[in-house]
């Protein structure tokens, strides 16, 4: 579109405003999706296994599955480095406070994946001594089903969150 038939009637602005204003939006668009691309493609999740889904978690960072096609083989121990979540397994009332404060111990921006019925929803596991669903205590982007879920559905999930990202790409 002609840049100088935009100024004028609606806005008051001259056509160099405009032309500024359109290069600028073009460029933080672009910077936008390449920062999100880099994102998606190097992701740490966070060490958070809980329970019997964890050792699903493990076999996915595992050479058989090799997670790190996806830049996401490195499993951080400390919150600061991750900027993924998996909550693999269930949580108990004594974890929930614990998972919370890690949560706010990494840094923006963070996405969390809740791994297995149990994390999700409390599962066969109905009672007082477990959370029931991990998303009353952090905000959670991507459920992944199942009991235990297969490293390819997990890998599924992860999948679909980088399509998220991406699909979110904003400015930094
Ligand atoms: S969903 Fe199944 S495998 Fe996962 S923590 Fe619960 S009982 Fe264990």
């Amino acid at each position: 579109m002609p840049v100088e038939r935009l100024p004028g009637v609606h806005t008051g602005q001259s056509a160099a405003d405009v032309t500024a204003e359109v290069e600028r939006g073009l460029l933080l668009s672009t910077v936008g999706k390449a920062v999100a691309w880099a994102r998606k493609n190097s992701m740490w999740p966070a060490t958070f296994g809980l329970a019997c889904c964890a050792i699903e978690m493990m076999a996915a960072g595992a050479g058989d599955y090799d997670l790190s096609r996806w830049g996401m083989e490195i499993f951080r121990a400390s919150p600061r480095q991750a900027d993924l979540m998996i909550v693999a397994g269930r949580v108990s009332q004594k974890m929930g406070p614990v998972l919370r404060q890690i949560y706010d111990q990494m840094p923006e921006p963070k996405w969390v994946i809740s791994m297995g019925v149990c994390a999700s929803s409390g599962g066969m596991f109905n009672n007082y001594g477990l959370i029931q669903g991990v998303d009353t205590i952090v905000p959670v982007d991507i459920y992944v089903p199942g009991c235990p879920p297969r490293p390819e559905m997990l890998m599924y999930g992860i999948l679909r969150l980088h399509e998220k990202v991406q699909r979110e790409a904003r400015v930094p």
